[in-house]
């Protein structure tokens, strides 16, 4: 149960570091409201509390019009928990109940769906069903709002099966017909859907430009001093997403990303994986308390608050590139990844958009797991890790999402020949999404813990990273980006193998 008298002076707080924690619900209005809202604070006997706007709106209450509180980043606690109820509210959000079912959610999970359903009921109060149906309702209004698309179109785009579902499950969710969602806003004509991605601030995005752009792959990336772009393969077809980081009036940054797909019913998994590539869904207060603290690394969180760990858009592909990454120089690992491109990807066809616009799919796993790696370049070693990871991914042995169980795909990865735990780590780290991954081999690591007074090699570095935790990720990205440009190196291990 959740401690009312906590949750009750938290939000009388309103304090917006609550906000995503939990909701209120007010009998007498049967309004729920994020811990923040600006209306007047209810009485004790009137609120009651819920973990997710999910729970609220099966218990009869309608998000508030005022503070939105179903519009948020999602729940810091869920985004960072790998256990079973962190990764199905994972799955759950990018839309795999609409895709496989409930059925197919659990056995992704490998468990029985009643133990799904007694584990997600105990812990936020309603079941995968239940939560499907909120996501649905909150795709919809997204979709209305920041759109131009026809109704019918966006009850297709949201998971809905018929209108009718769609106008009663609005209805029941936000208590008014769709149309009376829809304002006047700025949809743009040409099929492209414009949408601007809420976060926590501050986000700070000239060290993820930075980042990626030291990484763009030729040809599905490309980056410029505001903008990134690539192509994305989807389960229905294929999209082009273009992020554009803008400075807001509030003295925050902005990040619009306008979506090219070629099906709308891709939308919330496109969402979905920005969200996971730009890590919007982190807590930088909750980091900054934790990490401020420290000696070493405190002083890099004041001087860049809100950094993100990098995340990515497809697992596979993510995998793939630390693997021709392991042992070369950054640009050494852009030239193999462009080649592999040109050579197995696919050419990106029917869609138009973003200018520079990247022409090629990554490659499949299927297309990998047979293809003649030594065509652009790889030694045989390494050519035979990239088919055998390949071959994993391509027979569902190996998942990389984050709603793997992450201890079990790091030792699968860990079982496949030529990748150590540098490979791994940094995989879990920003494909599975684990906030507390710490790389201490990593040579960029080392140095830059060097400067700022942790010598002694990589033990040293692990004993000393043990008090980063649970943020060991974000530890190594501060440590990454304090380094200066020149001396940047890709990230890689130190130990040849
Ligand atoms: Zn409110």
């Amino acid at each position: 149960m959740l401690e009312f008298e906590v949750l009750y002076r938290a939000m009388a707080s309103r304090d917006r570091r609550f906000d995503g924690r939990f909701v209120v619900a007010v009998t007498s209005t049967r309004v729920y409201c994020r811990p923040s809202c600006p209306s007047r604070t209810p009485r004790r006997e009137n609120s009651r509390f819920f973990r997710l706007p999910a729970a609220a709106e099966a218990a009869g209450f309608r998000a508030c019009r005022r503070c939105r509180p179903e519009a948020g980043p999602s729940s810091p606690e869920w985004n960072v928990r790998g256990d079973l109820v962190g990764r199905a509210l994972g799955l759950i959000a990018g839309g795999a109940v609409d895709v496989d079912g409930v059925g197919g959610l659990a056995r992704r999970l490998a468990v029985s769906e009643r133990h799904l359903h007694r584990q997600l009921v105990a812990e936020v109060g309603v079941g995968a069903q239940t939560l499907a149906i909120s996501r649905r309702a909150r795709v919809a209004r997204m979709l209305i709002e920041s759109t131009a698309l026809p109704m019918t179109d966006v009850a297709f785009a949201a998971g809905y099966t018929s209108v009718r579902q769609f106008n009663d499950g609005m209805r029941a969710t936000f208590g008014c017909a769709p149309s009376e969602l829809r304002g006047a806003q700025a949809g743009s004509g040409n099929g492209e859907l414009v949408l601007r991605l809420r976060h926590r601030p501050p986000l700070p995005a000239r060290p993820l430009l930075d980042w990626l752009a030291a990484r763009a792959l030729d040809g599905v990336e490309a980056v410029d001093d505001r903008r990134y772009v690539r192509t994305m393969r989807l389960s229905h077809g294929c999209g082009l997403v273009a992020a554009e980081f803008a400075d807001a009036p509030d003295g925050q940054a902005a990040l619009t990303v306008r979506f090219a797909l070629t099906d709308l019913r891709d939308v919330t998994a496109a969402v979905e994986r920005c969200r996971e590539l730009f890590d919007l869904d982190a807590d930088p207060a909750a980091i900054g308390d934790d990490l401020g603290a420290d000696p070493v690394v405190g002083p890099l969180v004041r001087a860049r608050p809100g950094l993100r760990v990098p995340g990515c858009a497809d697992g596979f592909e993510l995998a793939v590139r630390a693997v021709l990454g392991q042992q070369v120089s950054l640009a050494a690992a852009r030239t193999f990844g462009a080649r592999l491109v040109a050579r197995f990807g696919a050419a990106l066809k029917d869609l138009e958009g973003s200018h520079p616009r990247p022409t090629h799919l990554f490659p499949t796993p299927d297309a990998l797991a047979e293809a003649d790696l030594a065509s652009i370049g790889l030694t045989k070693s390494r050519a035979a890790t990239l088919r055998a990871l390949a071959k994993a991914v391509s027979t569902g042995e190996l998942v990389l999402d984050r709603g793997a169980d992450r201890a079990a795909c790091v030792a699968a990865l860990r079982a496949l020949t030529g990748v150590g735990p540098w490979t791994a780590g940094y995989i879990a780290m920003r494909a599975l999404r684990d906030p507390d991954v710490f790389p201490h081999t990593d040579l960029g690591l080392l140095e830059a813990a060097r400067r700022h007074g942790v010598g002694g090699g990589p033990r040293a570095l692990q004993r000393h990273a043990e008090r980063w935790r649970p943020w060991r990720s974000y530890a190594a990205m501060h440590l990454w980006t304090s380094l200066p440009p020149r001396s940047r190196r890709s990230p890689q291990e130190s130990t040849p193998r």
